[in-house]
């Protein structure tokens, strides 16, 4: 049943909160001791809110649009009395004293929040094997990572154990793990949604956004956190229609779909198979096919990577050890403690921000030339990530780790809209098409999210 059916038969008290909470919570029973999707559940707060939405629904009184919905959140967004922890021993008993402002718009709009997911720590990472709580298991291919680093809330919902789960993507942390786990992950434009109650990972990047199974879950969940936010001065104060309404498309006729070549010649030919069947699909539906060509795709993992190591040691320092937990040095792990280490280096005085304000003009750069490439067509279609994922707790090195993200990090660097949906298998594991549009159409996106999927 697609999410918007499942709350219409909540509203029409087919089926009850209650009982949805009871089918999604014995999924989390069985499954989660063997996936590790979530790290901290609230049942009984969940059941209380799950009555509430029920009474109201019997008394007659208006329900929000999220109404009855079981929803998993990543463990960097702050939720009032959990332990937001992202994931790191820094905040291991950091307990949330306020609400995110994506969160009090879940409630408000009636979504039952019954725990938070596994990350990796501080989201620096694609594999969601540097958390504390250890790592998450892909349920649709058991034995390697879930990418990551929002891996707990994607394989979450790869394993059915919630409805809609939110993640934060900073250089692909939604696309990434929703690619490998065969859901569908949407980053929004930069700014559509509020980073307030975000734990930053690099605050110029961050973003939050939805995973579901469907695109009405991903269109109901968009339309509940986007908007302008006071808290948050980052974001755009605009009206846009509902996300919601572009769930019903069935086709790309007057589409223009771009496809660059330099994002397959970066990526394993076997996926590249996969991506050229959804393509033969768009074009099936009516869209236009583009061959395009970018030339700074390898300027874009030094870029994000120097910009993302001097925005997180700045973002940690408040972490010594006096208002917040630990001192972050002492306990983090390797990762974290390697963007720290090189972040203070090339913050220091001495360079006067020369390798920063490098990594400025980069983006600059990169930013014109993805404008142009994308003022093409009104849609990029490709591969999410360039290669399959590795087993859990096989080693691979800093430079490989950090190659997953090659195709993601263009988004956050320029800002613009993107998502991924599962494009087919390779090997029995999934293999996402990315999609991306101009800054601000995050609809043409949804809605060919949706033309695929109703086709
Ligand atoms: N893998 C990337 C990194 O390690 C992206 C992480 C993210 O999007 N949070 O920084």
């Amino acid at each position: 049943m697609k999410i918007i059916d499942k709350v219409k038969s909540i509203k029409e008290q087919e089926l009850t909160a209650t009982e949805n909470l009871e089918q999604k919570y014995n999924i989390i029973e069985e499954k989660n001791d063997e996936i590790n999707a979530f790290v901290e559940l609230d049942l009984e707060r969940a059941q209380k809110v799950a009555k509430e939405i029920d009474d109201k629904i019997k008394s007659g009184e208006k329900t929000g649009k999220l109404a009855g919905l079981v929803i998993g959140i990543k463990c960097n967004i702050n939720v009032e009395d959990f332990i937001v922890s992202a994931a790191s021993p820094t905040l291991k008993e950091y307990q949330g004293s306020y609400n995110a402002t994506v969160i009090n718009k879940i409630i408000e709009e009636d979504g039952v929040i019954v725990g938070l997911t596994n990350m990796d720590e501080f989201a620096a990472g694609s594999s969601t094997e540097t958390s504390m709580y250890g790592p998450t298991n892909n349920p649709n291919a058991l034995g390697h990572i879930p990418g990551g680093s929002s891996g707990g809330s994607a394989a979450a919902i790869a394993a059915d154990m919630c409805d809609i789960a939110l993640g934060s993507d900073t250089g692909g942390s939604i696309r990434n793990p929703a690619s490998h786990c065969g859901v569908m992950g949407f980053k929004p434009t930069y700014g559509m949604v509020s980073r307030q109650g975000l734990l930053d990972l690099a605050m110029s990047l961050d973003q939050i956004g939805p995973f579901a199974n469907d695109t009405t879950g991903i269109g109901l969940m968009l339309d509940v956190i986007t908007g302008y936010d006071p808290y948050d001065t980052t974001t755009l104060n605009k009206e846009t229609t509902p996300f919601i309404d572009d769930t019903t498309n069935t086709t790309l006729e007057n589409t223009s779909v771009g496809i660059v070549k330099e994002f397959m010649d970066v990526t394993d030919s076997k996926i590249n198979d996969v991506i050229n069947k959804s393509v033969d699909k768009m074009s099936d539906l009516g869209a236009e096919i583009k061959e395009l060509s970018f030339g700074d795709v390898d300027l874009g993992l030094p870029t994000y990577y120097l910009i993302n190591y001097v925005e997180f040691f700045s973002a940690t320092r408040k972490y010594d050890g006096r208002k917040y937990g630990e001192r972050i040095e002492e306990v983090c792990g390797p990762e974290v403690a390697r963007r720290i280490q090189i972040g203070s280096y090339i913050s220091q005085k001495e360079f006067s921000g020369k390798y920063y304000n490098k990594a400025l003009q980069a983006r600059s750069l990169i930013r014109k030339d993805f404008n142009n490439v994308l003022n093409d067509v009104d849609i990029l279609a490709g591969p999410t990530v360039p290669k399959l994922p590795h087993k859990i707790g096989e080693k691979i090195d800093t430079m490989d780790m950090y190659a997953y993200d090659v195709l993601t990090v263009l988004a956050n660097i320029t800002g613009i809209p993107a998502s991924s949906m599962k494009a087919g298998l390779v090997n029995d594991i999934p293999v996402g098409l990315q999609l991306q549009a101009k800054p601000e159409e995050d609809h043409k996106i949804l809605s060919t999210m949706s033309a695929i999927e109703n086709n």
